[in-house]
């Protein structure tokens, strides 16, 4: 029989109607013939809330604690939907991340999985139950205490299970239709994606665009897992993302899949830095000690005059203090005059797998851009992606702008059904 995993998000769950419905959604795709293994994520805005309550109790508690306390979170949805579910006549049983045999390192709160070992699922469902797994959880092999995937990771659970139990598809439940070629609740006339690749979706996920968690996609490249995400609360198929997004048809690839915003990173410019070989290495070298995770770079043109150049990078906002710090201590080896920071920029991409083929992408880009009046401080591109750097303020207009020069804005607005889209 076929293994469907099905992730649920916390404003799915959000409240007792809620947990309700899904659990009639689930017992529907159990009535058609299917073994039903379900991942949730905690009610709500729950694990804030855990959160702020531990930062009331101490400023900076210990990683192996806080795993203790959010994994809470996950574990009341997953109880309360087992017995909505057993209330519609169905057998279901609950797990923790740990009894599901999510295995990982013990990096606490950004643990990756290295194992997965589904053995009591199997069982559960040989026994014609359903799984019901907390999302975004699982134990460390070494330490064998409990651990956290990072915020958002229950995507990637349901993803490691589904390859695990060799699934048919890992459907994502959302709040909204599908993956949309933008922030719905940005770009109001976004439209419904249909197929996506891998790839797109990673860029897409590296740009800043929330729906889908980036390792998730990782994981579910590399295991060639179908990812179906679509709305909990309407019957519409939602957004498939699977390897060719062109297979089996005669459907043409969409030049672009979407355009996406980024407000989480910081630009620095490290002013003055001499003109020779070695200087990038050392800069670099630096910040990677510092564990300073860094995105665009850019160069320019040393002044022959005074042979010597700026580097601007960006890096998340979260890591620019380190690195300052970094550079700073480093700055009587690399020699270079001096550092600005700026917190107020903002990453515009604009993803497709159809630029590879189609010549005048970035014409049609930063024409749309300038048209918008959207001034590019700097720019970097993959071979599927183009991404500017500009001011935080001029963020959604450049997306509406780039939206509309690609063809596209939908006939009418897109469905927020609930949540905040976290
Ligand atoms: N509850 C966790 C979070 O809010 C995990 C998840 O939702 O995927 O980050
Ligand atoms: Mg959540």
């Amino acid at each position: 029989m076929a293994v469907i995993v099905q992730k649920f998000g916390g404003s799915s769950v959000a409240d007792a109607p809620s947990i309700q419905r899904v659990a009639r959604r689930i017992c529907d795709t159990k009535g058609h013939g299917h073994d039903v293994v379900v991942v949730v994520s905690a009610m709500g805005d729950t694990t804030d809330d855990l959160l702020d309550l531990a930062n009331q109790v101490s400023p900076d508690p210990p990683g192996r604690e806080l795993d203790m306390l959010l994994t809470a979170g996950e574990r009341m949805s997953m109880a309360l939907l087992a017995m909505a579910i057993h209330d519609l006549g169905y057998e279901a049983r609950s797990y923790t991340g740990s009894q599901a045999g999510l295995i990982t390192d013990s990096a606490h709160g950004r643990a990756r999985i290295i194992d997965v070992t589904p053995g009591r699922i199997q069982g559960a469902l040989d026994d014609g139950a359903i799984a019901i797994v907390a999302g975004f959880q699982g134990v460390s092999y070494d330490s064998k205490d409990v651990t956290t995937l990072g915020r958002g990771g229950s995507d990637t659970t349901a993803v490691a299970l589904a390859a695990a139990l060799d699934a048919e598809v890992c459907e994502i439940y959302t709040d909204v239709d599908g993956i949309f070629t933008a922030d719905p609740r940005v770009v109001s006339r976004a439209s419904k994606v249909g197929r996506a690749s891998y790839e797109e979706m990673l860029e897409l996920a590296a740009a800043g665009a929330k729906v889908l968690h980036l390792r998730c996609v990782e994981y579910a490249r590399r295991s060639d897992i179908p990812i179906h995400v679509r709305s909990t609360f309407s019957p519409t198929e939602g957004t498939w993302v699977v390897a060719d997004p062109t297979a089996g048809g005669t459907m043409e690839q969409p030049i672009i899949a979407g355009v996406a915003a980024d407000l989480n990173d910081a630009k620095i410019t490290i002013i003055g830095v001499p003109d020779r070989p070695g200087e990038a290495a050392a800069i670099f070298r630096a910040l990677a000690v510092a564990s300073v995770n860094v995105d665009m770079i850019v160069q320019n043109v040393s002044a022959e005059a005074t042979g010597r150049t700026d580097v601007t990078f960006t890096c998340p906002k979260g890591d620019m203090a380190r690195a300052l710090q970094a550079l700073l201590d480093a700055q009587g080896s690399i020699g270079f005059e001096r550092l600005t920071s700026d917190e107020g920029i903002a990453k515009v991409s604009l993803v497709g797998a159809g630029m590879r083929s189609h010549p005048g992408v970035s014409a049609t880009f930063f024409e749309a851009l300038s048209e918008a009046d959207v001034n590019v401080e700097m720019i970097s591109t993959s071979e599927i992606r183009i991404s500017i750097v500009t001011r935080t303020e001029s963020a959604n207009a450049a997306l509406q702008a780039v939206h509309t020069a690609f063809g596209l804005d939908a006939d009418g607005e897109a469905v927020v059904y609930a949540g905040t889209g976290r």
